[in-house]
């Protein structure tokens, strides 16, 4: 079979028991009923996509939430049945499902098997039952501990652990327990991201004043302060270093040969398509995302990629001298937007960035036909000279100090209108 480019598929499941205190992800609970149109609605919406997919060869899927692990099992064998007969699936495929820690059962993991599953992410987040019970987690560690382990006896033998730090009330001895005891049982992969205080969440109401007071530099009352979250991420790398992980992105860390092939194709703007509700895609460079309401979800509102298809190639036939961010399109809350020559630079900049090897000169001059330099000269030369970039062997990364103000740094990328 003649080999199509590489396409990553995301399918959003978006239920859960009930809300965290600090989620803003689009997550709700449901009745069983609901959760079996929405699987159907999925079902179609993978047969439909998949028509305007032929040329591509998808390379992995990420099955998200929301609490995947919440479907029966026989559902998301189903899902990953559909993509199966309705894609071109790579032999090679790493194919991942989100997990919560207190809903996977022996009957559940035999069904992930036969649908393909090879990879599964444990969303932990803290290994002291004082810290979840304030997250509002559905779980305990021990919880955890026994389905980590029926995991293992099950054999899958690729698992991501995610954890966060920078939790109300967390010290630095607090997050060394949590980060020890995670990688104490060696999964192949650790994500640990610092805990951001979200508007309209419970956690907003408490400790929105928090965060802001220390946004301004100023001693937060319940919130570990900026210079305590800087030795946590310090800490982070060296206790994981210590035990074999390699940090491959900001806040990413696997064993040797086991980074999330998933999200690196995301940081290096493969081409994905992004399935369920309110799930974002990027393809033939146009970013698109379908309808956050679940009711019009369930009606069949969910962008056709005919239409994002003819609106790519209408804008790429057009003149773009000052181009701007388009929109296509708000019915039922879709958004569609083209992304012209200068964001897909900056977008290869921020997203490639953030990965510990950095961005590959000849990949953005294969990519955009004209040299790093001749777009981003004079800003590498200044944050080289600032000491927060380094270039070495064709790739141009973020240092140390660079990492502590990237959000400054990939300010430095954005490009002033079109080219
Ligand atoms: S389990 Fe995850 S998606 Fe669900 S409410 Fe908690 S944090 Fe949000």
């Amino acid at each position: 079979m003649a080999q199509g480019q590489a396409l990553e598929l995301y399918l959003h499941i978006p239920f859960c028991v009930r809300k965290c205190q600090y989620c803003d992800f689009l997550s709700m609970p449901a009745e069983e009923d609901v959760r079996r149109k929405y699987v159907d609605r999925l079902l179609e919406e993978i047969r439909i996509q998949s028509q305007q997919c032929k040329h591509y060869q998808v390379s992995s899927i990420f099955v998200g939430g929301g609490t995947p692990s919440l479907l029966a099992g026989v559902q998301v064998w189903e899902i990953l049945e559909a993509v199966r007969r309705h894609f071109c699936l790579k032999a090679d495929a790493e194919i991942t499902l989100e997990c919560n820690p207190g809903t996977l059962t022996a009957e559940k993991l035999s069904f992930y098997q036969s649908a393909g599953v090879n990879r599964l992410s444990l969303g932990l987040q803290s290994a002291d039952n004082r810290e979840l019970q304030k997250l509002g987690r559905i779980h305990t560690f021990e919880d955890f501990l026994g389905n980590f382990d029926l995991a293992r006896k099950k054999g899958f033998d690729n698992i991501n652990i995610d954890l966060i730090s920078s939790l109300p009330g967390q010290t630095l001895q607090d997050w060394a327990f949590t980060l020890k005891k995670a990688s104490g049982l060696m999964p192949e992969h650790i994500s640990a991201y610092s805990l951001i205080i979200e508007e309209g969440t419970p956690f907003y109401k408490l400790y929105g004043e928090d965060e802001q007071r220390r946004q301004r530099g100023e001693v937060p009352r319940f919130l570990p302060s900026e210079e305590t979250e800087r030795e946590m991420y310090d800490m982070t790398r060296e206790i994981l270093a210590a035990r074999g992980y390699c940090r491959y992105e900001i806040s990413n860390y696997a064993l040797p040969h086991r980074e999330c092939r998933h999200n690196i194709g995301y940081w290096q703007l493969v081409p994905y398509l992004g399935l369920g509700l309110g799930s974002s895609s990027f393809m033939e460079n146009v970013r698109f995302s379908n309808t956050r309401n679940l009711g019009a979800y369930l009606e069949g509102g969910f962008c056709r990629l005919t239409k994002i298809q003819e609106y790519a190639h209408r804008q790429c036939g057009e003149n773009h001298e000052c181009a701007k961010e388009q929109e296509l399109s708000h019915q039922q809350e879709q958004t569609v937007f083209y992304l012209h020559k200068h964001q897909q630079m900056e977008e290869f900049m921020f997203l490639g960035m953030r990965m510990a090897e950095g961005v590959s000169r000849k990949k953005f001059e294969e990519r955009f036909g004209i040299a790093l330099e001749g777009i981003y000269g004079t800003v590498l030369n200044k944050l080289q000279h600032q000491g927060l970039m380094e270039q070495r062997e064709g790739m141009v990364r973020l240092t140390e100090e660079g990492i502590a103000v990237s959000n400054y740094v990939f300010s430095e990328f954005i490009l002033e209108g079109s080219l």
